[in-house]
């Protein structure tokens, strides 16, 4: 349930509204723009039922939400957020990159991707140090080594980095290096995991789990949320259908769809969306003409020798020509790149 508060309110109607809700032990999540005051209500509304909201004084009306999620909702928070890193910003009028290996290999390989990456203006180096695989005997990743390499990447480059956990011990490990915080597609309904995200105050970058519905996707962001950490982007990244002429098939109508349900960033994964580096440069220039805030793209110096991912990774030369393209196609969006 929304309250929607008259462009003539005062600060003491707004407060008188709050208290009331207060009172009876609702969560209230204030969403102040530049004309209107909403009012986001959380818990069993029928607590409030025999109240007429409507009769205060500033009150509008008052709208029944009828999703579960309630702080990811466009609804309750119709401006958009704007994730805030400092000289990065995501969610803006600027499509932010984030790109680099699938998986930290060693100190050379990630230094030179994020030097490279940097020159072709990406602004957040991507990277797993923990790496989910599917099978127990692939590389898992070098851990805290692969946190260190990343670390010392992103620093001598300039860029952020974003990582991913997969456990509430890689989140702990993670905090004092990352930027941001992925919690990767098989983890998207990891629910202690989800809540421990929630009780930092890194950025988390959520992924789209292989089979989950864009309302499965909104009430796992709504998890982090509920913590207290309201930082989220939301990762279309490919979902698994009956298709298999590629990885995934990469869902680009969640883009504008998650744009219209919540107010969160949404970042578009070409690479694991495809699994083929052919496909990826498409998807990419597709992703951001169709509104996505940012792209996380696999880049690697020799995808032939990756140790994992190296079909749907990028070379130099190819990320390079598609940067130059992304430019062309953030301005058809009136943004920039
Ligand atoms: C990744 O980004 O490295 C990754 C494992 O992605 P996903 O969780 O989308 O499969
Ligand atoms: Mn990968």
């Amino acid at each position: 349930m929304i309250i929607i508060m008259k462009p003539s309110a005062t600060k003491e109607n707004v407060d008188r509204v709050c208290n009331v809700l207060n009172e009876y032990d609702m969560g209230v999540h204030l969403s102040q723009g530049n004309e209107l005051t909403i009012i986001g209500i959380i818990g069993n509304k029928n607590k409030i039922q025999h109240i007429a909201f409507e009769l205060m004084d500033g009150v509008d009306r008052v709208v029944h939400v009828a999703e579960s999620y309630k702080l990811a909702n466009r609804a309750f928070h119709p401006e958009p957020t704007v994730i805030d890193l400092g000289d990065v910003t995501i969610g803006g009028d600027s499509v932010v990159v984030m790109a680099g290996p699938c998986a930290i290999e060693n100190q050379d390989m990630v230094m030179d991707t994020a030097k490279f990456v940097k020159s072709c203006g990406a602004q957040i180096l991507r990277g797993g140090a923990y790496k989910p695989r599917t099978s127990p005997y692939s590389f898992q990743g070098l851990e805290v080594d692969g946190l260190n390499y990343m670390y010392n990447a992103k620093k001598a480059a300039g860029l952020k980095m974003v990582t991913e956990v997969i456990d509430e011990e890689s989140l702990e490990n993670t905090l004092e290096y990352a930027d941001i915080l992925q919690i990767g597609a098989r983890n998207m309904q990891n629910f202690k995991l989800l809540r421990a995200a929630g009780r930092t105050n890194k950025p988390v970058l959520l992924k789209r789990g292989l089979s989950a519905t864009i309302d499965e996707l909104l009430n796992a962001a709504e998890y982090i949320m509920a913590e207290g950490n309201q930082n989220v982007m939301l990762c279309e990244r490919g979902i698994r259908t009956f298709e298999t002429a590629t990885r995934n098939t990469l869902d680009l109508s969640a883009v504008p769809l998650l744009k219209h349900k919540s107010h969160l960033p949404v970042i578009v994964d070409p690479s694991h969306g495809t699994g083929k580096s052919n496909l990826v440069g498409a998807m990419a220039k597709a992703a951001v003409v169709a509104g996505a805030d940012g792209l996380i793209i696999e880049v690697h110096p020799t995808p032939e020798k990756a140790m994992s991912d190296g079909d749907q990774s990028l070379n130099f030369k190819q990320f390079e020509a598609l940067m130059r393209d992304l430019k062309a196609c953030a301005a058809i969006s009136g943004r920039t790149l």
